[in-house]
């Protein structure tokens, strides 16, 4: 079976024109394509098929109140995105969304049957404190993230596709070891398995991801895809990663 590639787009092209022309070479082979908000709906229109994702979503329903500047999974849902990445390392470090904000994110992005990406990692400063530290980080933030989820329900386990991105690596051209990404990978795998008898999540490994190193994790059987930042810009680069999946 073909791995999960997914493109994070980040606050990326500048205008609808290069955001249509991206999306367009890259959609193929089942890529999730993840553009900013504001190009959504054109790239979904020109696009029909192409699978999107949203690179966030409002932590409340629309009806609960206002809330400028906010998209709701009910939104995303009529601009036929059908993913939605949540807890991204960046947004949790930039725009101090907490593991309560992101558990309420993916609640609602369930119940509009999105399918939820959930960014997990440790920074640095934990890894430097070795492997055992970083295993504790990432299983405080799955603890905290799917709070109160019920872990039997067959939604959660079709829906929820992990990412694993040690924040050192995002947008650092320092990736993970291939093998210490597995280890993880298979940790996150094995905590979230006692949850339930048929949560079998996906989990993909994310953090400077480039054509040179991709085959190292994309050939690894317990590495689920990638997550791609920078890379899924530059349409021939990725393209080189997509033809090793
Ligand atoms: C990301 O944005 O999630 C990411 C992994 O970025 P990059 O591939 O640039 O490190």
């Amino acid at each position: 079976m073909k791995k999960i590639i997914i493109a994070n787009w980040k606050m990326n092209p500048l205008t609808e024109r290069s955001a249509i022309r991206l999306a367009r070479a890259e959609d193929f082979r089942g890529v999730v394509i993840a553009p900013p908000f504001v190009f959504l709906e054109a790239v979904s229109h020109r696009l029909k098929k192409a699978k999107l994702a949203a690179q966030d979503l409002a932590r409340e329903e629309e009806r609960r109140g206002p809330y400028t500047g906010e998209v709701s999974a009910k939104m995303l849902k009529d601009a036929d995105v059908r993913y939605v990445i949540v807890g991204h390392s960046e947004r949790r470090r930039f725009s101090k969304e907490t593991d309560t904000i992101i558990n309420e994110k993916i609640k609602l992005a369930l119940k509009e049957k999105l399918k939820v990406i959930l960014c997990v990692g440790e920074p640095w400063s934990v890894r430097k404190r070795g492997f055992g530290a970083s295993k504790k980080f990432v299983k405080n933030q799955l603890r905290k993230d799917l709070k109160g989820l019920n872990p039997k329900s067959y939604i959660l386990n079709s829906r929820l596709i992990i990412a694993y991105e040690p924040v050192w690596a995002i947008g650092t051209g320092r990736a993970d070891k291939p093998r210490d990404a597995v280890e993880m990978i298979k940790f996150i795998k094995k905590n979230l398995k006692p949850r339930s008898y048929i949560l079998n999540p996906k989990v993909l490994y994310g953090g400077s991801v480039i054509a040179k190193n991709a085959k190292g994790f994309l050939e690894k059987k317990e590495i689920d895809g990638a997550l791609v930042g920078g890379a899924s810009l530059k349409p021939k680069e990725f393209k080189r990663i997509l033809n090793i999946n």
